[in-house]
């Protein structure tokens, strides 16, 4: 018999009887499914049914305060995922009249929600079949058939996704992705596999090769470097107009050729008297007064193996020069190729125009 009946066969007899199994509701199933990317399963449980309390449906969720949100979240961190949630509920209630998304396509549109998540809602609410991948499926297939690519590499997770899409069932695509985890998590374990009471040993190719072992392959990803962005939004007033510096990057860094701001990068987050009294900040400024009015955006931003810290200080300046910047006027911002983030600044200068002559409270 092929895998996919067996594992559905396995699973209707062994799965743990959990809350979100007993419905087809795209709701309940995002919640567990977002929640079970938090925590396992026995402390999951707890947090699925505080939540399905207080928020029985999208339309509560979305009228709720977002403390209030964050409040049942309290534990289980990364609380960006509460937050993506109750914007979500938002958009279903508000652009889908809180009627939940019916496909793959539409449900990865939601804020907050990716590959796995889609995939998963998509397959076990609306029968779409989408092949979920998470630690537990990757360990399955790549032992079962003898994937030796790293799993975590993009060769690797093709053959798995290839492997799964040949596999999944089309009449029951959420049974069989929910089999495929349900496996990995209570029989095909990382240490010591229960290989004999196993529904599909007699075809897995790790179990028949001695191999459970050496399978998965993973590479380990190399460590995260942290870089802190200081940027000098210097900007001056001349009649109508705002003005502000540019600095066009050289050398062998990110970016190369791209604008951003003058930059000053330090080791960790400094203050704003730390950088006033820093040496790069006193050969940006050279002879002149720059008075540090705002600090925004203290954000994070992932690159591949980078991770950048960025604060942007607005700056006022008065008739500035540094050989190295251009000067431009605000407004001709868009002529210039920046970096992603650095647009996402000057767009949000765009939409409050008054941040330059904001000074704080
Ligand atoms: S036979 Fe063993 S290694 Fe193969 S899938 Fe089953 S539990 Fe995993």
């Amino acid at each position: 018999m092929e895998f996919r009946y067996l594992i559905i066969q396995w699973y209707e007899r062994h799965k743990r009887d959990l809350p979100w199994r007993h419905t087809h509701d795209p709701y309940r199933i995002w919640v567990s499914e977002i929640i079970l990317q938090q925590t396992r399963v026995d402390q999951g449980l707890a947090y699925y049914h505080r939540f399905m309390e207080q928020f029985p449906d999208v339309e509560t969720l979305a009228k709720a305060e977002e403390e209030d949100v964050i409040k049942v979240w309290q534990g289980l961190g990364y609380y960006s995922r509460a937050r993506n949630m109750h914007q979500s509920a938002k958009t279903i209630y508000q652009d889908y009249q809180s009627i939940f998304p019916a496909s793959y396509e539409e449900i990865k549109r939601l804020r907050g929600i990716g590959d796995y998540s889609a995939s998963a809602i998509s397959s076990i609410a609306y029968g779409e079949p989408r092949p979920v991948i998470d630690g537990n499926v990757m360990r399955v297939v790549a032992r079962y058939a003898g994937i030796s690519e790293a799993v975590n590499s993009v060769a690797g997770k093709k053959m798995i996704m290839e492997f799964l899409l040949r596999q999944i069932d089309h009449d029951k695509p959420g049974d069989f992705n929910q089999a495929v985890m349900e496996l990995g998590a209570l029989v095909c374990k990382p240490k010591q596999p229960l290989c004999i009471q196993c529904p599909v040993h007699s075809g897995c190719f790790a179990h028949a090769n001695g191999l459970t072992a050496g399978l998965p392959v993973t590479i380990k990803p190399r460590s995260v470097t942290v870089r802190f962005f200081n940027y000098l939004v210097i900007s001056e007033r001349k009649e109508d107009d705002w003005y502000i510096w540019l600095k066009k990057r050289t050398g062998n860094d990110i970016w190369k050729n791209l604008y951003d701001f003058p930059l000053i990068e330090t080791e960790r987050e400094l203050s704003v008297k730390e950088l006033e009294n820093s040496e790069d900040w006193k050969l940006i400024a050279g002879a002149h007064h720059l008075q540090v009015i705002q600090v925004m955006n203290n954000a994070r931003y992932l690159l591949t193996h980078r991770e950048l810290r960025v604060k942007f200080f607005i700056i006022h300046a008065d008739d500035y020069f540094h050989k190295d910047f251009l000067k431009i006027r605000f407004s001709d911002h868009h002529k210039y190729p920046v970096p992603r983030l650095i647009e996402n600044f000057l767009k949000k200068v765009d939409d409050q125009p008054g941040i330059f002559s904001k000074f704080p409270d």
